[in-house]
């Protein structure tokens, strides 16, 4: 059985209309699953989730950094409106349960796979999560959900490698950082280049006993579906013969499809299906199949809605029936 978590806090994040990770995302997202109901129906269950705690978040984020979150988190909610948080990040009156919602239904995610109750899940979260870094908020994202699963997987000894495949049209600045001298996660990121925030240079490979675990692919803007395809599974294939991981975790943006207004790629939503299926081969040959996608960028909701339903699909071991859904 696939999981599909859903924390209900997560669409009370509300940092605008204006803003292009607005609150429509997951209403988008929620009547494309609903729509596919009747093929995922006895395949994916939906979850609520528990809310991360405090400690959680402190295996990969400074006391400093959600000091100052959740103090401006809550003045939003006195004074009734979106406040800056960070860079391109802001948070209004229920971005603390969204945040810790969304986090929670990540560790829940991972702890029911890892233990074998569900065979892997998707987890859509809000606000996203690969830019922020141990320090701070940044790129929209508030706190590393991907991170904070990763580090509860090997702190509560559920794995001792873990791999984290990015596939959002952004480089995770945020993820890369956290794990820079992490020799037992890999990080493994796809994205555009040039393009926001910068970072993510083929040369970045990893520091200290960490070197050689993080790996940035670059693709230029117009690649195509079929193009990116080939270079990741090249990258995967590659990352195989170098790291065996015993828990994939999957950084999934949707801001690489065609539609997207802050990407340049040119993938359509069934392409999403595809990507799935090549990390879940090397999760099938290397751990058990083993897979957590969780839900990063993509700002034109109703493509975003198709391709979570693609990448459900396949996590669900659903063949892929084109795009007139
Ligand atoms: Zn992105």
């Amino acid at each position: 059985m696939t999981g599909f978590f859903l924390h209900a806090a997560a669409s009370l994040h509300d940092p605008g209309w204006g803003h292009p990770e607005h609150q429509g995302r997951l209403r988008a997202l929620a009547s494309a699953v609903g729509k596919d109901l009747l093929t995922l129906h006895g395949r994916v269950e939906q979850f609520e989730s528990r809310l991360a705690t405090m400690q959680e978040l402190l295996s990969v984020h400074s006391p400093d950094h959600l000091e100052h979150l959740f103090h401006v988190c809550r003045k939003a909610e006195e004074e009734g409106r979106s406040m800056e948080v960070g860079p391109e990040t802001l948070v209004s009156a229920g971005s603390r349960d969204a945040i810790l919602g969304s986090a929670g239904a990540v560790l829940e995610a991972v702890e029911r796979v890892a233990d074998g109750t569900l065979a892997n899940a998707f987890v859509a979260a809000r606000p996203p999560g690969h830019h922020a870094t141990r320090e701070r908020s940044m790129g929209f994202c508030a706190v590393n959900h991907v991170a904070v699963g990763a580090r509860h997987l090997l702190e509560t000894g559920r794995a001792r490698r873990v791999a984290i495949v990015d596939w959002d049209v952004h480089h995770g600045n945020g993820t890369q950082e956290i794990f820079w001298q992490d020799p037992d996660i890999f990080y493994l990121s796809i994205h555009q280049w040039p393009s926001y925030p910068g970072t993510g240079a083929e040369a970045e490979q990893g520091g200290g006993e960490g070197r050689g675990t993080t790996r940035n692919v670059l693709v230029p803007p117009g690649t195509d579906g079929a193009a990116h395809r080939a270079a990741l599974r090249e990258a995967l294939e590659d990352t195989a013969t170098a790291f065996d991981p015993d828990f994939i975790l999957v950084s999934a943006g949707y801001d690489a499809l065609a539609q997207d207004p802050l990407g340049g790629l040119l993938l359509e939503p069934a392409d999403f299906h595809a990507l799935t299926r090549d990390v879940m081969g090397w999760a099938e040959a290397a751990c058990g199949g083993r897979v957590v996608a969780v839900m990063e960028g993509g700002f034109e909701p109703r493509a975003t809605g198709k391709a979570v339903v693609a990448t459900l699909r396949a996590l669900a071991g659903v063949e892929e029936v084109g795009q007139d859904r």
